[in-house]
């Protein structure tokens, strides 16, 4: 082999380690796609088949995790053995707070097909956060979330938003909204479809469909 083609090798194999060592933006993983980006929030959608790890990437706010699917995962930090099995489950949320940059990748390590929800919170309201809208879920300095399961037919307590908030559905959904002065509008929703809403709203959340459902908002704070 002449100089050339051991140069051309040697370019190989360094951009073929470089892909499996250097961590990527959250973002740039190619199995979390990116659903919702603006001044406030980033949301991107983790799909993993059985058998199947992301890259590893980086994740730099207060985020939270909502599972879209009932499955069994790992994860791993670079230099670190694979964590333990744990559970994922349809509407579990999980509030993690920021240190700083933060480096792993996540197995699929079960048998069905994990999918998730990773909210990231880039930027705050600047004044200081009023009383919940309900019973907090989970929370980290940066949102709180709240968690509504609906049985067919079955109507949240009206509630307040004070501030913005992103609303997701963990399941399929015939969700009727209505506002303190009875104005409403249904919507048939899947399993992930998201919403953001940057105002103030008052509402209450309706099943009017035949199978049970649930919402998970999270709210700025
Ligand atoms: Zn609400």
């Amino acid at each position: 082999m002449n100089i050339y083609w051991w140069g051309v090798l040697v370019l190989v194999v360094s951009v073929l380690v470089g892909a499996q060592q250097s961590p990527v933006p959250v973002e740039q993983e190619p199995h979390h796609h990116l659903v919702l980006k603006n001044d406030s929030v980033l949301v991107v959608r983790v799909k993993l088949l059985p058998g199947e790890s992301t890259l590893f990437h980086t994740h730099l706010y207060d985020r939270m995790t909502v599972d879209l699917s009932d499955a069994t995962i790992t994860r791993q930090k670079p230099g670190e053995p694979e964590s333990g099995p744990e559970t994922a489950k349809v509407g579990r949320v999980v509030a993690l707070e920021s240190n700083g940059p933060f480096t792993h990748l996540v197995h699929n390590a079960g048998k069905a097909t994990f999918e998730a929800l990773d909210v990231e919170v880039l930027h705050r309201p600047t004044q200081a956060a009023g009383p919940a809208a309900g019973k907090v879920e989970a929370e980290n300095p940066s949102a709180r979330a709240y968690k509504w399961t609906l049985a067919p037919g079955a109507t949240s307590a009206m509630h307040t938003h004070e501030r913005p908030y992103l609303i997701i559905s963990t399941s399929p959904l015939v969700l009727k909204m209505t506002d303190p002065e009875g104005k409403s509008f249904t919507h048939e929703v899947k399993a992930g479809d998201i919403h953001w809403v940057d105002a103030k709203v008052t509402h209450s959340l309706a099943n009017e469909g035949t199978t049970a459902g649930q919402i998970v908002e999270i709210e700025l704070k």
